[in-house]
């Protein structure tokens, strides 16, 4: 360690100031902080210590007063480290949150969907009357899910632009937060997409991935248009699975349930009561269908 008085003195030529060292650090002391450190281990210090710390407390003084940019995000905090005082830099309150919040951020797999999805938060979601039960709901699940990860999620029905895919992305950060990955994917634009994985057989990873995905997020299901195949072994599998395994499955479209049915009923070139049955079944089991309403708020 250097010098402590070569050390004050490189303090005080820098700050241009003409007192003595020591008594600029004795002020330092006097700082709240400080006090209260120096209160709350008055057992374990010493006058020996104190006066050899005395720099230290300086600097430390001269942190929280002027904070160097460079340490942004951490802020000073003393403690003793044997016979001295140090200084050690904890993150602050903010940075801890956002830090939390990038995190969470990288739980969400969004496939198909707009990025700014990932910063939906549940509390800035407006509670018309009209949304209440969704967002009851919604709150409902969170609190379950804490205690048990294999719940039914919700299929939230209503016109085009209500806010349902704002609401299930809120869902999802929350769930997020709570540190559990979430595929949040875009189903019209994912079934249209398929034929991209025939040429590297990346397809049946894919279809698992998504199935096993501790919460999946189907978006604005009905809009998509479906071959057989696209029905029944890529959609018809990935709920399969998640039913096999309770995985919690959320839905937004503009259908209702018992729209959805006559939807998946109609592929390109078939009509197949039996097998859309089958399909909403698995639908009906892993979630519960919640009207949302209100005015169209994309203009
Ligand atoms: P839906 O999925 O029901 O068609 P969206 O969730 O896409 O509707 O919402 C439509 C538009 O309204 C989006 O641009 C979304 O960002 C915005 N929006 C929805 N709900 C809110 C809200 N509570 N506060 C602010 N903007 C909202
Ligand atoms: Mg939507």
């Amino acid at each position: 360690m250097e010098d402590i008085s070569e050390v004050i003195t490189r303090i005080i030529k820098k700050r241009k100031l003409s007192e003595d060292g020591k008594k600029i650090a004795k002020t330092a002391i006097k700082h709240p902080s400080v006090q209260a450190f120096l209160a709350q281990n008055k057992d374990k210090l010493n006058k020996e210590i104190v006066q050899a710390s005395l720099p230290t407390i300086f600097n430390y003084v001269e942190q929280i007063e002027a904070p160097n940019p460079v340490m942004e995000g951490y802020t000073p905090k003393l403690f003793l480290n044997g016979k001295v005082i140090d200084i050690t830099y904890v993150p602050t309150e903010a940075k801890l949150n956002s830090e939390a919040k990038m995190r969470a951020e990288r739980r969400i797999e969004l496939i198909d969907l707009p990025g700014k999805l990932r910063h939906v938060e549940l509390e800035n979601v407006d509670s018309t009357p009209e949304r209440d039960a969704a967002l009851n709901e919604v709150a409902m699940f969170l609190a379950s899910f804490k205690k048990n990860k294999h719940i039914k999620g919700l299929y939230l029905t209503g016109d085009f632009g209500v806010g349902k895919t704002y609401i299930l992305a809120g869902l999802a950060n929350a769930i997020a937060r709570q540190g559990s990955r979430v595929v949040f994917l875009h189903v019209p634009s994912f079934i249209a997409s398929l034929g991209s994985h025939f040429q590297d057989n990346s397809l049946s990873d894919e279809i698992d991935r998504i199935a096993s995905a501790p919460v999946l997020v189907f978006d604005d299901i009905g809009a998509e248009t479906l071959s057989e195949w696209s029905r029944d072994d890529v959609l018809g599998v990935i709920l399969q699975k998640r039913m096999d395994n309770v995985l919690p499955t959320f839905f937004s479209s503009n259908m209702t349930m018992d729209d959805l049915a006559e939807h998946f009923a109609e592929t390109r070139n078939n009509v197949d009561e039996v097998k859309a049955r089958r399909l909403m079944e698995r639908v009906r089991f892993l979630s519960k269908e919640v009207f949302v309403g209100g005015k169209n708020r994309r203009n």
